[in-house]
């Protein structure tokens, strides 16, 4: 609540200048909405995200009477504040699907380009999970950088997980079907897949995530991305969100300086959630994403 207050006082504060009008009109509302824009931008929101979102408040705006009690600048604040909430928000960490039990393991695969903190969210959500009472295997599918199957079995020893891998050269998409055989078999309850890091959007990477998908018929399938990958998270969300249908985000290297406007780009595009913040290196930096901090944060 505190993170939402000051979203309102900052609003408030810039809009200070609508404080004498009766309504919201086209008009009065340019300045204000320059503003916003200005910081949206700052945030590194993409511009054809930008543009929609600013649409939708003057939309929402123009024509709202001014309740009684409250000044305009009070009144736009709250439409953009609750546009901004609601554009990120209604999900917390916790809206990760589970499967009844009783119809085996949950599966999340974990999809992203090369060195976004891909393996080590793998990592930090069988801690996370752990910490819920809900046990793990990490499953290694990257079978193209034996360096990225280490660096999981590292990270498994750290949050005492078990990892499966067949080494390389081995089908991805079977690696994972025996990894969720595995679990099934000895009643885990979630599989965490670690898929291959691409450094760009890449068709035949695309069609081998696809094809772990329908292999382990997962239930979330979350794009992991940089913050930092400021205005190309739009295109990136697209492509992935095309090609294989994301059920959510992570978001990684929030402790970095950036405002995090990539999180209004992945969820305007995909219409998906953003489960979950990196805040770090260490397997304990994962947070389930609150929209009313991102908000504020993302405004500056
Ligand atoms: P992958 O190639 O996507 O699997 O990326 P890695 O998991 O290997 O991470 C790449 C680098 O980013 C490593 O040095 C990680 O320690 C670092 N990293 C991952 N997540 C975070 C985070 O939330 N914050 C910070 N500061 N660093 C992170």
């Amino acid at each position: 609540a505190s993170a939402f207050g000051s979203l309102t006082e900052r609003l408030n504060s810039v809009w200070a200048t609508l404080k004498d009008e009766d309504d919201l009109s086209l008009e009065n509302i340019k300045g204000p909405l320059k503003d916003i824009r200005r910081a949206l931008l700052e945030a590194d929101v993409s511009l054809p995200v930008v543009r929609r979102f600013i649409k939708n408040i003057e939309q929402k705006a123009i024509g709202t009477r001014v309740t009684k009690g409250v000044n305009a600048g009070q009144q736009l604040t709250k439409v953009v504040a609750d546009e901004l909430c609601e554009l990120m928000g209604g999900f917390g960490g916790d809206s990760l699907a589970f499967k009844d039990p009783s119809m085996g393991p949950t599966v999340i695969l974990m999809a992203g380009l090369q060195g976004v903190g891909k393996t080590t969210a793998c990592g930090k959500l069988a801690l996370y999970l752990k910490k819920q009472g809900k046990d793990s295997l990490l499953v290694a599918t990257d079978v193209y950088r034996p360096a990225a199957i280490e660096q999981l079995k590292r990270l498994g020893e750290q949050v005492k997980t078990p990892v499966f891998d067949m080494g390389v050269r081995v089908d991805p998409p079977e690696v994972a079907r025996l990894g969720l055989e595995k679990a099934r078999a000895e009643g885990i309850d979630v599989v965490i897949i670690d898929t291959a890091g691409r450094l760009q959007v890449d068709v035949h990477l695309m069609e081998e995530l696809r094809a772990t998908k329908i292999a382990t018929a997962a239930d979330e399938i979350l794009l992991v991305v940089d913050a930092m990958t400021g205005q190309e998270a739009a295109a990136l969300t697209a492509a992935f969100d095309e090609a294989v249908g994301i059920t959510g985000a992570v978001l990684t290297k929030m402790d970095g300086d950036t405002r995090g406007g990539a999180a209004l780009s992945v969820r305007e595009v995909s219409g998906k959630p953003i489960k979950f913040t990196g805040v770090g290196e260490k397997m304990e930096a994962l947070e389930p994403f609150y929209p009313e901090r991102m908000a504020s944060r993302i405004l500056g």
